[in-house]
């Protein structure tokens, strides 16, 4: 029989701020599934749904962070949804 090792989840004392790449799907409206990745090399930011595998990218700048992508994207997603005429 196994013992338990450690439990799973993250120690709560990362004092480092860090920025949130996990954003909520607005198309398949799961939550905290859409991972924000910026590839700053390749000046390229993408943000993929774990759920659904909706994919988006766009051009980064160096001020970029992962919720601008994210912003982006639910940006085209309204654009396409409603904003036509
Ligand atoms: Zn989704």
């Amino acid at each position: 029989m196994g013992k338990r090792k450690k439990a799973t989840k993250p120690a709560p004392k990362a004092k480092a701020p860090k920025l949130d790449t996990c954003f909520d799907c607005i198309l398949c409206e799961h939550e905290q599934c859409v991972d924000a990745v910026l590839l700053r090399s390749q000046k390229v930011g993408s943000v993929e749904c774990r759920v659904c595998h909706v994919r988006h990218e766009m051009t980064i700048t160096a001020l970029d962070e992962p919720i601008d992508v994210y912003s982006n994207w639910v940006d085209e997603m309204v654009k396409v949804n409603g904003g036509e005429e």
